[in-house]
This record gives C-alpha cells, sequence and structure tokens, in this order.
C-alpha cells in the first residue's frame, strides 16, 4: 500500500497529516513507513525524531568532455535542451547545475569525447522512529534534480507494508514524480480561496494521472465553505478535517505532532485509514 499525501501549495499541513498518519498506524501495530520526499524542504524529522541508522551521498550522471577528442562539430550543444553543454570551435562548457543527465550529448557525440562522472545532488537518511521506518531526501542548494533525488528515495518503498509519502508541494515534475506509483492520494488543502485554487490544480494534476484520490482540509474554521462546496459538486470525498486549534498550532510549533498531543486523534487517523482502504475497494 503505498498512500501519498500531496497539496496544490506548501504549508497546508502535508506534514502534520502524513506524519500524524504513520505514527498512529504504527502506533496501532502496523508496519509502516513514512518517505519524505519534500526534497527542497524536508521537515517530517522535526515531528518524527528518527534514529539516523544510515546517510548516503545521491548522485546524478553529468557529462565530461575529452578535449583533446573533440573535434568542435557542436552536436552536443545542438542537442542539450538545458544549454547545459555549449561548444565552440576551441573548447566545449559544461554547466553541470543545468544538466538533467538525459545522457543526449553523450549518444550523440561522434568522436566519443563525452563521458559519464558523477555529481553529488543530495542525500539521503534512513533510520527509525517509534516503530515508523523513516526515510527523507535532502536536496543540494543549488542542485535542481529533485526528482532524481525524489526516486531514489522511493527505492525505499516495502510491498508488504503500508508507505507513506510526503510529497511536494505544487503540481510539477517533483510532486508527480513522488506521487507516481501510488495506490492513492490525498490532497490536503486549506478552507480558502488560495487553498481552493490550488486544491483545483491539485485535482487535475491527480486526475490526469488516474490514481484515486480524497481530500483532507487542515485548519478548518479560518476561511469560507468554498472548498467543501466544490468537493461535492466534485464528488470528492473528504475524508478528514482538522480544525484550526490553538492547542494544535502551539504543539506544532514545537515539533509535537497532534497525536501525542492530543491521543484522542489517533482514532481519527486511523479511521482516515481505513476510508482510504474502503474507497479502494469500491473502485
Ligand atoms: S546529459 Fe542531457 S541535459 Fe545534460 S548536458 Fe547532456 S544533453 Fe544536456
Ligand atoms: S559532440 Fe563531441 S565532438 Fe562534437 S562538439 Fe560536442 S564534444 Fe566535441
Amino acid at each position: 500500500m503505498i498512500i501519498s499525501v500531496a497539496s496544490g501549495k506548501g504549508g497546508t499541513g502535508k506534514t502534520t497529516i502524513s506524519t500524524n498518519l504513520a505514527m498512529s498506524l504504527a502506533i496501532a501495530g502496523q508496519q509502516v513507513q513514512y518517505l519524505d520526499c519534500d526534497a527542497e524542504e524536508p521537515n517530517g524529522h522535526i515531528f518524527l525524531k528518527p534514529n539516523i541508522e544510515t546517510t548516503e551521498d545521491v548522485t546524478v550522471g553529468v557529462p565530461e568532455v575529452d578535449l583533446k577528442k573533440c573535434t568542435g562539430c557542436g552536436k552536443c550543444g545542438q542537442l542539450c535542451q538545458y544549454c547545459a553543454i555549449i561548444s565552440s570551435q576551441n573548447d566545449v562548457l559544461v554547466f553541470e547545475n543545468l544538466c538533467h543527465s538525459c545522457g543526449g550529448c553523450i549518444a550523440i557525440c561522434p568522436s566519443g569525447a563525452i563521458t559519464e562522472k558523477q555529481r553529488k545532488i543530495g542525500t539521503a537518511q534512513f533510520g527509525k522512529s517509534n516503530g515508523v521506518y523513516f526515510g527523507r531526501g535532502k536536496l543540494d542548494i543549488g542542485a535542481i534534480q529533485t526528482p532524481a533525488l525524489i526516486r531514489h528515495i522511493k527505492k525505499q518503498i516495502q510491498e508488504d507494508i503500508i508507505n507513506i509519502i510526503d510529497a511536494p508541494p505544487g503540481t510539477s515534475c517533483p510532486v508527480i514524480t513522488a506521487v507516481k506509483g501510488s495506490d492513492f492520494v490525498l490532497l490536503v488543502t486549506e478552507p480558502t480561496p488560495f487553498g481552493l485554487n490550488d486544491l483545483e490544480l491539485a485535482v487535475g494534476m491527480i486526475r490526469q494521472l488516474k490514481i484515486p484520490f480524497a481530500v483532507a482540509i487542515n485548519r478548518n474554521g479560518i476561511g469560507d465553505d468554498s472548498v467543501i462546496n466544490y468537493c461535492k459538486k466534485e464528488n470528492i470525498e473528504v475524508l478528514l478535517q482538522i480544525p484550526d486549534d490553538r492547542k494544535i498550532a502551539e504543539n506544532y510549533s514545537r515539533g509535537v505532532m497532534i497525536v501525542e498531543a492530543i491521543p484522542d486523534y489517533r482514532q481519527k487517523f486511523l479511521k482516515l485509514y481505513e476510508d482510504i482502504q474502503k474507497l479502494r475497494k469500491n473502485l
């Protein structure tokens, strides 16, 4: 079972919901793994406080040019869609930061002047937190290959346990890489006009990917009914509503999970998991 928790914009409560869901399931005796794929700003560790057992560098292949073999034909620069390699008569410049590791320039070079070398883009960490298997990716400053780092973290997915993916916000390549292959996506939003706008974008993306999904509303009470009305109109299930509660906010600011501060919430998160299972069975 792979459940991705995503949202059209950052700061809606994705990490709150994914970490609390993971911890509630672990306390209930389920085998569960939390993978923080919000690689540009991972913060699940603040709440789960894992014991990190392994840290590894994540690298991607980038081109390296042997100028002695280069004939200056210019084919590599003409091919690259990211302007990451530029050739002139006397030189070939590689901008590793811009390279998307497609391998095209290596394949097209007629004189075999280009080979691949590894470049570090970030770090992957794995460990455990009170029964929850934990993984996270952290992109290096200036690195752009978020999808490659996410793919590395997703290699940890285990088929026989519950995997919860904390996806990056938005609707671009990183979030698509994170949610692809999921059995279910929970879209988290806030009940405000901004929340609705970003939810609509996220729903459009998930529908294109043809993954079953539902909505969770965080900080309920701060805005209006537009999200609920939209979900009714679009026939989208709202599986969880977390109120705008001062006690939750104060504990959040101290890195304390809802299910630790208010243990009654464990049942709500277990019910969320049951409802996700029911929705999947009814498909
Ligand atoms: S590997 Fe692809 S993206 Fe990178 S420089 Fe070569 S053609 Fe451009
Ligand atoms: S394709 Fe190869 S030979 Fe042609 S300019 Fe690029 S590195 Fe040089």
